[in-house]
């Protein structure tokens, strides 16, 4: 059996290596906006050029375990209650103001969704990069994972985290990893466009919002109700809900890397 690999962010290769080259299928790998896909895994066992979304539940349930490694929380969330529903171990790189490391146990102790349920984070480029450092770390416990879920907060500081018995992920429903909770994708018939809408609730406040994003992109207009800017050679629109616009593009995956790095999911 292979592990599955969701993400990378353009690491995949050095963390496959960095773990003695397992079997190990790719899910998304890092996406390069210029040309609109993912970067090739040829030394991987089996590639999906494609974000994580809840339809790839029968290949964790088929697999040893999950290794994730991306900048969008809510993908977190997805592969942590995919490793509950089918009892598998999972090793999530937690992204934030500062990155964290948990091993999810099948068995023993709870998961982030027990202490923190999810909220939708800032946009993933004002976040701190990734380190590679952490990829020691998780070469030093991986042939000899903790017995029971474990995060690290920074690099060599251990915490085992409690299960608590109203905690969603931990429940029967498991409502990442069936799609109650997800991105509805709709790519445009006419026009050159894609739109994104979360089936959770999403609000932003957008003046806040605003002030963040607007070292990076360049601004078009803006009132109560959306956010227009460009970036790259897309426009996009934000608003108020959550839901999100790309134009430009017909491609969803541009669609979903453009909603993790400018709004943040
Ligand atoms: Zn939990």
């Amino acid at each position: 059996m292979s592990w599955v690999l969701f993400g990378g962010l353009g690491y995949e290769k050095r963390l496959w290596e960095v773990l003695g080259k397992p079997s190990l299928k790719v899910v998304g790998t890092e996406y390069i906006l210029s040309t609109e896909s993912f970067i090739p895994a040829p030394w991987a066992d089996g590639v999906f050029a494609e974000y994580l979304t809840h339809n790839y539940a029968g290949l964790v349930a088929e697999s040893e375990g999950i290794i994730h490694l991306s900048n969008s929380l809510f993908s977190c969330y997805v592969a942590m209650d995919m490793a509950l529903l089918y009892h598998k171990p999972a090793w999530i790189f937690l992204p934030g103001r500062s990155w964290r490391l948990l091993f999810l146990s099948e068995g023993e102790g709870g998961c982030i969704g027990c202490t923190e349920p999810y909220f939708p984070p800032k946009p993933a480029m004002v976040w701190e990069e990734f380190s590679l450092g952490w990829f020691d770390l998780l070469a030093t416990f991986w042939k000899n994972p903790p017995t029971s879920s474990t995060l690290w907060e920074k690099e060599g500081e251990m915490k085992i985290l409690p299960r608590r018995e109203d905690c969603p992920l931990h429940g029967e429903e498991h409502p990442y990893a069936t799609g109650k909770h997800q991105l509805v994708v709709a790519v445009s018939c006419g026009e050159n466009s894609v739109a994104i809408t979360p089936s959770f609730e999403r609000a932003i406040d957008l003046s806040g919002y605003l002030e963040e994003i607007k070292p990076f992109v360049r601004l078009r207009k803006s009132n109560v109700f959306f956010v227009e800017m460009e970036y790259e050679k897309f426009s996009c629109l934000v608003f108020r809900q959550g839901r999100f616009i790309v134009k430009g593009t017909k491609e969803k995956n541009t669609a979903l890397y453009l909603y993790r790095q400018l709004v943040g999911v």
